[in-house]
């Protein structure tokens, strides 16, 4: 059970202790299958689907669901933010190739080793905005923004903002979005379906930016966890490890 719902009994509200109670029944329930259609197994995934729906904005609508309840949209890497390849686990970034190449298995090898750090901060980043937004009297600008979405990415995804290059002067929405999904979520590689998954995908974020929500948060928690190791290992055992 996460710490935050003993913190909400011993603070004495039961708003906060009925929301932990409800991230504990998602948190609970990420580890089993989806009992039914149109319920993400991913916990952020789920967390976010609650907030629009809580909102009477209900985005689920925009996930591309299978008829066996799948989510299309999120089929996340197991060790980042990107799109597994269809039916693995691993994204081609983290998968070991065919060839079994040394910079690939150097890539598997640096993403497990930074997965145990990557779900902490994920669970961590994800309980703290998660009960933000219900103490905010669920402000929709503090999960993402109607408008303005530089200044929100540079206050809470830094890491995000840092990586694309977008920290220096501010960006407008739209070539931002489409900057943020060029760098973080296309796909380079040969193969036509995986290529074509990625554009489906990415023509959704774009139609509706707030959908990229879960991605940047696993971004962001991913990139937080490696800048500490860089900085860790002195930036020299990185440039070996391709992480
Ligand atoms: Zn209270
Ligand atoms: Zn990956």
């Amino acid at each position: 059970m996460p710490a935050y719902v003993f913190s909400g009994r011993e603070h004495g509200c039961a708003e906060l202790i009925a929301i932990g109670s409800a991230m504990g029944a998602i948190f609970e329930f990420s580890r089993h299958p989806p009992r039914s259609p149109q319920y993400s197994d991913v916990a952020e995934v789920s967390a976010f689907l609650q907030v629009y729906d809580q909102l009477r904005s209900p985005l689920r609508e925009a996930c591309g669901w299978t008829e066996t309840g799948v989510c299309e949209l999120y089929q996340f890497c197991a060790y980042c933010w990107r799109r597994s390849a269809a039916g693995k686990s691993l994204c081609d970034h983290h998968a070991v190739d065919g060839e079994r190449s040394s910079a690939s298995t150097a890539r598997y090898q640096a993403g497990r080793r930074l997965l145990g750090a990557f779900e902490r901060q994920r669970d961590a980043m994800l309980t703290r905005e998660i009960l933000e937004f219900h103490e905010r009297d669920m402000e929709v600008g503090v999960i993402f923004p109607d408008q303005g979405l530089w200044a929100w990415l540079c206050e809470r995804r830094p890491h995000v903002a840092e990586e694309v290059q977008v920290r220096a002067a501010p960006w407008s929405d739209e070539p931002l979005i489409d900057h943020m999904i060029g760098r973080l979520h296309t796909y380079k590689g040969p193969a036509l379906t995986t290529r074509q998954a990625y554009d489906a995908v990415n023509a959704r974020f774009r139609r509706q930016p707030a959908l990229l929500w879960p991605l940047l948060l696993r971004a962001e928690a991913w990139l937080a966890v490696r800048n500490q190791r860089r900085a860790n290992w002195g930036g020299r055992r990185n440039q070996l490890t391709g992480v």
